[in-house]
């Protein structure tokens, strides 16, 4: 139906997460309608994207250098390290100003019990906790199903280093993401954390 360079271009869109085909058709003519320049600018920077921003290689959050800006703070908490799922929650947290400690991003939670480890970065945590004085952990993964069997299995994998671990107090919505969760309710769900 649409000319096929038009249409490679809905594909793309069209497979990115909550974009419709019919957003994706919007878009997609929203874009042809703008200038060259703006085109260009937009497609250099998806280019470099990748170029420009890698995992922190202590807590793999998103950074332009080696170490992202939290772990790089020397003025923030060591002894606390909150683990989330995604950069986006890192995100989230910080702008309830409640977390002065690190972060450990997972990159995903636990989906069957056979690839435990594969790609989450579980190994990485275990080994930061041995190596820094950590004396608390605090779980933020969401509060869905493969975020509460994450939390519990980090719980257990921490649990022989004798290090406190908590979890998100309750009152964020079952189900939900903490990225899409408002600064109040967050906030209260950090202050009101509960040991594991
Ligand atoms: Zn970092």
């Amino acid at each position: 139906m649409f000319p096929k360079s038009f249409q490679k271009l809905i594909d793309h869109f069209s497979s990115l997460p909550s974009v419709g085909p019919k957003m994706a058709e919007r878009l997609v003519l929203y874009l042809f309608k703008q200038d060259q320049a703006k085109l260009d600018d937009l497609s250099k920077i998806i280019g470099d994207l990748k170029k420009n921003i890698h995992y922190c290689a202590q807590c793999f959050n998103i950074s332009e250098n080696g170490l992202c800006s939290i772990c790089q703070d020397k003025k923030r908490d060591q002894s606390l390290i909150c683990v989330v799922e995604e950069p986006l929650d890192v995100i989230a947290i910080e702008k309830t100003r409640q977390m002065r400690g690190l972060y450990h991003v997972l990159g995903g939670t636990l989906n069957a019990p056979a690839d435990k480890n594969n790609a989450l970065k579980i190994n990485e945590l275990i080994g930061r906790l041995k190596k820094n004085p950590v004396k608390e952990v605090m779980i933020a993964t969401n509060p869905t199903t493969e975020g509460e069997a994450t939390a519990l299995y980090l719980a257990r994998m921490i649990k022989p280093l004798n290090i406190k671990i908590t979890r998100l107090a309750r009152g964020l919505p079952t189900g939900g993401d903490i990225e899409y969760a408002d600064e109040i309710t967050l906030s209260g769900a950090i202050e009101g954390r509960r040991e594991m």
